[in-house]
């Protein structure tokens, strides 16, 4: 029997086709520094994980006998995949599995930025019945979502996705994107009618000046912050931005700097610099609307991931 190695956990629904296939799923999680160890005690020949367990080279040195490396999601910083498939060793993901959970990941934050429902869930609990009037005076200047711009920055799998959501909500959508020129963008209606949109990309400057919200759905690179204090320089005045790509995407520092000016009127971010320990100042800062890196954390993404994995897992082997 092939022995697999779930560390940082997969879907009931995953591990049910994986049994079914006469594969024997662990799920009991292990620490990093013991991880080289348990695979070869146990015989593990696929190693699987999320974005917590790391694997590189070191743990592919000592494990020879992995055969496969699976990442459940999309981001393979935690995976030294080139050194891993020069070794032999089969990587896989599951690219589209969770870009409709973050792209509704970013129309939560943005909905709970527009009437501040980050902050008067923050204060409600502590002054709502003392200071009602005063807390409705401050989150009364709302706006609505309909009719303003939002711009997306990296127009893949989530950015498309967003696109879909925010056309829905009569949104005016633009984006950027390094390598994609224009996308279709096709929205399914419940009555199983259709409307597809052509979006052509633009200069990323564009997208800075004329955007009321601005989205980032770009990959993690070693380079310096794609949106620093020069970027952000050029954004409407009061414009809100949303993180929920990677952490070091957004220059944090510059981050605040423009908030606490009134550059920008709100952020919201899933996503940190310094993960699993954010900056306490970010974490404390009234304007901004958080949640701890949860942009593929549902229900659906999860079984999607897991099924996916499977099926990758059970081709590989026959
Ligand atoms: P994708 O590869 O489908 O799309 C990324 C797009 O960004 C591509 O079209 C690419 O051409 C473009 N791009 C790359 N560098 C760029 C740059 N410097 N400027 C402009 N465009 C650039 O990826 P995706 O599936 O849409 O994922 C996007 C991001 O979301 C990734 O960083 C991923 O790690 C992250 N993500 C986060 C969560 C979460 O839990 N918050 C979950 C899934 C994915």
């Amino acid at each position: 029997m092939i022995n697999i190695l779930a560390n940082d956990g997969i879907s009931i629904s995953g591990i049910e086709k994986l049994k079914k296939n006469n594969f024997n799923v662990d799920v009991n999680s292990v620490l990093q520094d013991e991880l080289s160890d348990v695979i070869n005690q146990k015989k593990i020949s696929v190693i699987l994980v999320r974005s917590a367990t790391k694997i590189k080279k070191d743990i592919i040195d000592k494990c020879p006998d992995l055969k496969i490396i699976g990442r459940g999601g999309v981001g393979m910083d935690n995976i030294d995949v080139e050194y891993a498939k020069e070794k032999g060793i089969h990587v896989i993901n599951t690219p589209a599995a969770s870009s409709s959970s973050v792209a509704e990941l970013v129309f939560a934050h943005l909905f709970g930025m527009v009437r501040f429902l980050f902050i008067s869930n923050r204060q409600m609990p502590i002054e709502g019945d003392t200071n009602f009037k005063k807390l409705k005076k401050s989150f009364s200047a709302g706006k609505e979502l309909n009719g303003r711009t939002l711009g997306i920055i990296g127009f893949g799998r989530i950015g498309q996705e967003v696109a879909k959501k925010g056309i829905g909500l009569g949104m005016n959508v633009l984006a950027h994107d390094k390598f994609t020129k224009e996308a279709n963008i096709t929205l399914n209606f419940f009555n199983g009618e259709k409307k597809t949109f052509t979006i052509e990309t633009k200069e990323m400057d564009y997208i800075l000046k004329n955007s009321d919200f601005i989205t980032l759905h770009i990959p993690k690179t070693d380079e310096k912050a794609i949106i620093g204090a020069e970027e952000i320089g050029k954004m409407k005045t009061g414009a809100g931005i949303i993180n929920t790509s990677r952490g070091g995407i957004i220059d944090e520092t510059a981050l605040m700097f423009a908030l606490d000016k009134g550059k920008l009127s709100y952020a919201g971010l899933d996503v940190f610099e310094n993960e699993p320990s954010p900056s306490t100042h970010l974490l404390m800062h009234n304007a901004l609307s958080l949640s701890p890196h949860i942009g593929a954390a549902t229900k659906e993404a999860q079984d999607r991931i897991g099924i996916e994995l499977a099926d990758q897992i059970i081709t590989y082997f026959k």
